[in-house]
């Protein structure tokens, strides 16, 4: 199949050359200058999408989602499939849909779970949201990229499905990194509070798979000096979402509300921008109670 991979960065890239390796066309395009094995570039977003039968975009936000869709949408063939694996609000996910929808194009929003790991792996978790029609187009490609993809529903479904998981997401990284700076401070071995919490009731994605704290647990992004894996600022993106989200709902959400605030103030005072999400915890390390 002839596909257009607009968005090549820590997550496209990868999920592209999966697409590769299961002996598919890509075409890519990417603002940045990109090598993938076996990914012709196009010189823009365009030409990567035109003839493509799937257009899969894996961008920052829903502003560039929206102004790259401006583009690639009128140089799509009718029929073909129009696929955003990137985070962004509901609102631009149902928007982008409905213009795509209105070009004669299927449309899929599809974000992942699963960080670089996942998409290196080929073992991703789809969200998606569309028509059984574009879901079923996208299907046999998120086979390829992920092990699991779920229809949550109609345009922007896996949008909200995908906010909801993020802010789970961002309150137990918090909770994780906290729980190991007091621990420290209580003089816990730090492979001995892994050993335990990771086969106890504590146990999660962020301690289990992703372990903020270097030289314990699998291999993560602490390992290589926080350098990210899943930025900070796309964390905080995404907990913001969650509470615009959770206002125009009108739903109670503390814990999400708390942790978008610690990740603004650690993006945005602090030392995070540039760095993996799970630098909370030497966040955390140098700081007193109060
Ligand atoms: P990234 O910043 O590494 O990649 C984004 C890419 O988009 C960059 O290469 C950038 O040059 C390119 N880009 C920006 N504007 C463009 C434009 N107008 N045209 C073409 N290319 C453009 O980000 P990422 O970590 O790959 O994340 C991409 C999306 O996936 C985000 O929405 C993020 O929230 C989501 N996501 C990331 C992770 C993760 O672990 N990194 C996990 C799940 C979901």
């Amino acid at each position: 199949m002839k596909i257009g991979f607009i968005g090549l960065g820590n997550m496209g890239a990868p999920m592209a050359a999966n697409l590769v390796k299961a002996g598919h066309d890509v075409v890519g395009f990417d603002m940045a200058e990109v090598k993938i094995d076996g990914v012709r570039m196009a010189d823009s977003a365009a030409a990567a999408a035109t003839g493509a039968e799937v257009v899969i975009t894996m961008l920052p936000n829903g502003e560039i989602l929206r102004a790259v869709a401006g583009e690639v949408i009128p140089a799509m063939t009718k029929g073909a499939a129009l696929v955003d694996c990137s985070t962004v609000d509901v609102d631009s996910a149902r928007a982008v849909a409905a213009e795509a929808e209105a070009a004669g194009l299927l449309a899929v929003d599809a974000p992942v779970s699963g960080g670089v790991g996942g998409a290196a792996g080929g073992t991703l978790t789809f969200m998606a949201g569309g028509s059984e029609a574009a879901f079923a187009k996208a299907a046999p490609l998120f086979e390829i990229m992920g092990q699991k993809a779920v229809h949550c529903g109609d345009a922007g479904a896996g949008q909200a499905a995908k906010i909801c998981n993020n802010m789970i997401l961002g309150v137990t990284m918090i909770a994780t990194c906290e729980a190991f700076a007091l621990a420290d401070k209580l003089g816990l071995d730090r492979q001995k509070m892994f050993d335990v919490v990771s086969t106890s009731s504590g146990y999660s994605w962020t301690m289990n798979a992703y372990c903020p704290a270097p030289g314990v647990g699998p291999t993560s992004p602490a390992d290589n000096d926080y350098k990210p894996g899943f930025a900070a600022d796309l964390m905080l993106k995404d907990l913001r979402l969650s509470q615009q989200a959770a206002e125009s709902a009108d739903a109670d959400t503390p814990m999400g509300q708390l942790a978008q605030a610690l990740y603004a103030q650690f993006v945005e005072t602090e030392d995070g921008k540039g760095r993996d999400f799970s630098a909370m915890l030497p966040r955390f390390e140098k700081r007193k109670r109060g």
